[in-house]
């Protein structure tokens, strides 16, 4: 058992033992948001015909050449087609085919006029400059060529793919399956939030939260409850988080206090312990384990500590068993713009949040940090790492993060340009 290992060990430990779970089908519309399983092949062309690109006529471009605004050249129109219909008639020197918008191309043209410019007189039109073949046809081919891989495995799909998708004729798309997490808090203080609280117990909010990120991740939480602070009961639930589940989380007990039985817990059910302790703070007490290639994963019981050791630890593996290409978070560089008067000599991450002005990025803390402070993980949608045994930090000194929340928020602002020449900025 390895003790006190950085944070990317600990992640990339616990990354190297698993691998995706399984692939199943789902329909089109229940595909979305969830990660491919494959690469997808078109097996046609979007769009599969040469196709008109606006209300208009199909012509020989030839048949122009002499056209003039003085000199109109006249084409009999033959025939007159729409999106959804092939023409009968061929186009042949003289001639031209009335066509909407996404109609296919007649045999025989290669162009198309617009309306707007040509006259109608009769059954003929008059066209009045020297057209270009070619000119408003949408080609086959031009959005999809058939045999390309439009998608590749791993990928998240997002609402423009599942048109893309649908775009190609597929109607069921292959997706890993939802990644199943079971979930037990351990602690003889906790209650649900549903029960009565009486002196001395708590409401048990870490596992709500950490269920509540593990749904918005994609993934399948289990709730598998409170478990008192004894090894036999917290060994029974975590097997029983093992047959249900493709991986088991725990918050609590993982310290040094007389009743932090989850480490013992583990070694009952089984599974050998891989690390313990990892060099950070807030959630240094965090345990991994692992039975049958499923991994046991212990975190601190601070509501605060536990989310922040899910979303640094848990999160990337979840991406992992999820099947994303790549479950590292990403990191983010920015201005402190706070003072935060605390040593640390330990790493350290803060609580903070993205705010871009005037096109820089400052990363201004959300609240007090305190390993049971919530209210500060509320806002927080950066961790800002701070090294072990660096000193107070201070507004306007350059930091980095990682991102662990939604950052779209911080590009609200109006860009400089957009107010240039408005009367009345909003
Ligand atoms: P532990 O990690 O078990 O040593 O708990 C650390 C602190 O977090 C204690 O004050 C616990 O009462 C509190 N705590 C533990 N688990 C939870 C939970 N699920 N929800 C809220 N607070 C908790
Ligand atoms: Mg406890």
């Amino acid at each position: 058992m390895k003790k006190n290992i950085q944070l990317e060990e600990a992640q990339n430990i616990l990354l190297d033992r698993v691998m995706p779970v399984g692939k199943c089908l789902v329909s089109l519309l229940e595909a979305n948001g969830r990660i491919l399983s494959q690469d997808i092949k078109a097996t046609i062309s979007i769009p599969s015909f040469d196709k008109s690109a606006l209300d208009g006529y199909a012509l020989i471009a030839s048949d122009t050449r002499q056209a003039e605004s003085s000199a109109p050249v006249q084409l009999r129109v033959i025939e007159e087609t729409r999106a959804g219909f092939l023409s009968k008639e061929k186009v042949m020197p003289g001639t031209a085919i009335k066509v909407m918008t996404g109609a296919p191309i007649p045999d025989g043209a290669n162009v198309i006029i617009k309306y707007e410019d040509v006259i109608r007189n009769g059954d003929s039109i008059s066209v009045f400059r020297t057209l270009k073949a070619q000119d408003n046809i949408v080609k086959a081919g031009e959005d999809v060529e058939e045999g390309e891989v439009v998608a590749f495995k791993g990928t998240l799909i997002t609402p423009p793919l599942v048109a893309l998708l649908a775009g190609l004729g597929i109607n069921h798309v292959p997706v890993y399956k939802k990644v199943k997490i079971a979930i037990m808090s351990t602690g003889d203080e906790l209650v649900c939030p549903s029960e009565e609280l009486q002196a001395g117990k708590i409401y048990n909010s870490s596992l709500y939260g950490l269920m509540a990120r593990c749904h918005e991740l994609g993934g399948q939480p289990l709730d598998l409850g409170i478990v008192p602070d004894e090894i036999r009961s917290a060994s029974a639930r975590i097997v029983k988080g093992l047959e249900e589940a493709d991986i088991v989380v725990s918050t609590g007990g993982v310290s040094v206090g007389d009743y932090d039985v989850i480490k013992d817990a583990m070694v009952e059910a089984g599974a050998e312990i891989i690390f313990w302790q990892v060099a950070m703070k807030p959630g240094s007490p965090v345990a991994a384990a692992v039975k049958n290639k499923k991994l046991i994963i212990g975190l601190s019981g601070n509501p605060a500590a536990a989310m922040v050791t899910f979303d640094l630890i848990i999160i990337p593996l979840l991406k992992k068993l999820m099947g994303i290409n790549k479950p590292l978070l990403n990191k983010i560089q920015g201005v402190f713009a706070d003072n935060f008067t605390k040593a640390s000599s330990q790493r350290r991450f803060l609580r903070a949040k993205l705010e871009r002005k005037d096109g820089i990025d400052y990363l201004k803390l959300t609240g007090d940090q305190g390993n049971g402070v919530l209210m500060s993980m509320v806002d927080c949608n950066i961790l800002v790492d701070i090294p072990a045994g660096s000193g107070p930090v201070i507004y306007g000194q350059r930091v980095s993060g990682y991102i662990v929340g939604n950052v779209t928020d911080a590009y609200h602002e109006q860009p400089a340009l957009m107010l240039i020449g408005k009367s009345h900025p909003i």
